[in-house]
């Protein structure tokens, strides 16, 4: 017999059906038990009666979260006692058999709330349970049809999702490298990638002009509470483009997928304002305004971009400047001299998205030419025999032909806490990490065993060392 889902069960009016999930709630009224069981869709309602005598006796004995196949008779339940809150409200199912395929232990904490009263460590403990919560699904529903607005949107106007390796080469994006160990290569790694950034560049000389990706980029970066060492972005490059085009792509992306997918949401201003970084220092005193009026106001949302950024900013403790996005971005000057001389004067061709105060996104136009890239890097610190042994790829790709090309990245976690009103990314997450890297669940990092390490090639030296 097919299973079927508690939504759809209204239409098997007075046949006999099958459903599988886990049991929800039990009561007893009288002779009779009710079971109210969960799936994917949502809830139905099944009663059992003694005269169907070994059904009744089983359901007797099952407990909250045990995992059953129940047959019986879907009927219309008696006038009054519908449940308009659920899909299967005008209908309970009249038990004939159950079958246990697993018990349950008590669960450690409650799914029938929305879970933000449970210790956080507990959830994350026990993750798969609190998946189970309504809301969690929610969340990752909502996090599904938004990737699918993207990808639909993006692969209709002419892009290509293309994936780039997880295994690479160390990209100084402005964050540590995760190094992963080679076993074949001794005393070689391989860096996880901060973003698909050199990739996407790459793929303009390959001439696939409109590049796009989910992707993941992961960042070593130091413990901070709502931070994860990996995250979701939508990466797109372009070939031939302009800043303007990459806003208005990305406004309109933005503005579609709000109408779609949270349509109770108002966005405060079309076309997104485009703020200079001077203006934003200047007036809002950050880079990521709030320009919310009310910002009580969860229905509102504020997009911005924050345009003409300094190409660098000064890194006091290490007393070295950095690039304020990351070095491939492109000067506003391609006087080589001013650049070395005068790093605080050079504005950059990059902009940043940003939503009700938080950066969501950031982008470039990036630079062609080889000589600037080559005193940008040497703004940053590299030595030029440095420079050209490391991105000798790059500086070669670079000679057969590159189109202006520029791109920007849009994080995906950020955005969906705020438009889900929720107070930390790991909501939107299904197995987000704790904001110093750990995963309570697998725990771990962990430690590996003596023989890995030796076919890694790879000695610990003791902490008290
Ligand atoms: N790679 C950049 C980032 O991940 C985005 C970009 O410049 O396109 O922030």
């Amino acid at each position: 017999m097919k299973r079927i889902l508690s939504s759809q069960a209204e239409k098997y009016l007075d046949q006999t059906i099958k459903v599988e999930g886990w049991i929800c709630s039990k009561r007893s009224h009288g002779k009779l038990v009710f079971i109210d069981l969960r799936d994917m869709e949502g809830l139905i309602q099944v009663v059992f009666n003694p005269s169907e005598s070994k059904a009744y006796e089983i359901a007797k004995k099952v407990k909250p979260e045990w995992v059953v196949e129940i047959k019986g008779r879907v009927s219309k339940r008696p006038e009054g006692m519908e449940n308009p809150k659920i899909a299967s409200g005008n209908i309970e199912l009249r038990a004939e058999e159950i079958k246990i395929y697993s018990e349950a232990k008590t669960l450690p904490f409650a799914i029938d709330t929305d879970g933000y009263e449970i210790s956080e460590e507990k959830r994350l403990r026990y993750r798969y349970i609190d998946l189970r919560r309504q809301r969690m699904k929610r969340n990752l529903e909502i996090r599904q049809r938004v990737i699918y607005f993207m990808r639909k949107f993006l692969i209709e106007r002419g892009f290509v999702e293309v994936e780039t390796p997880i295994l690479t080469k160390s990209t100084p994006e402005g964050a540590r490298d995760f190094l992963v160990p080679s076993r074949l290569h001794p005393g070689k790694f391989y860096a996880l990638p901060q973003s698909p950034q050199q990739y996407k560049q790459l793929l303009m000389i390959s001439g696939i002009e409109k590049y796009f990706q989910i992707a993941r980029a992961l960042r070593d970066e130091d413990p901070r509470a709502d931070r994860q060492v990996e995250h979701t972005q939508l990466d797109i490059e372009m070939a031939f483009t302009s800043q303007e085009e990459i806003l208005n792509l990305i406004e309109t992306l933005y503005i579609a997928l709000v109408k779609e997918i949270f349509p109770e949401k108002k966005i405060l201003q079309i076309p997104f304002p485009r703020i200079t970084y001077k203006e934003a220092i200047t007036k809002y005193k950050t880079d990521k305004p709030d320009i919310r009026e009310n910002k009580e106001d969860d229905q509102e949302l504020a997009f911005a971009f924050i345009t003409d950024f300094p190409m660098f900013e000064w890194h006091e403790k290490e007393k070295r400047w950095g690039a304020m996005h990351h070095p491939f971005t492109k000067p506003q000057t391609e006087d080589i001299e001013k650049i070395k001389k005068y790093p605080e004067k050079i504005l950059a061709h990059q902009y940043d998205f940003v939503l009700n105060g938080y950066e969501i996104g950031g982008g470039s136009i990036r630079t062609t030419n080889l000589d600037v890239l080559l005193a940008v890097f040497e703004v940053l610190g590299h030595k030029k025999e440095e420079i050209k042994k490391n991105f000798a790829h790059y500086f070669e790709a670079f000679s057969f032909g590159v189109p202006p090309h520029g791109g920007i990245a849009a994080g995906i976690e950020r955005f969906l806490a705020i438009t889900l009103n929720e107070p930390s990314i790991r909501e939107v997450i299904a197995f987000p990490k704790t904001g110093d890297g750990r995963d309570l669940m697998m725990n771990i990092p962990s430690e590996v065993t003596k023989k890995q390490l030796k076919e890694l090639h790879i000695r610990i030296e003791s902490k008290n060392k």
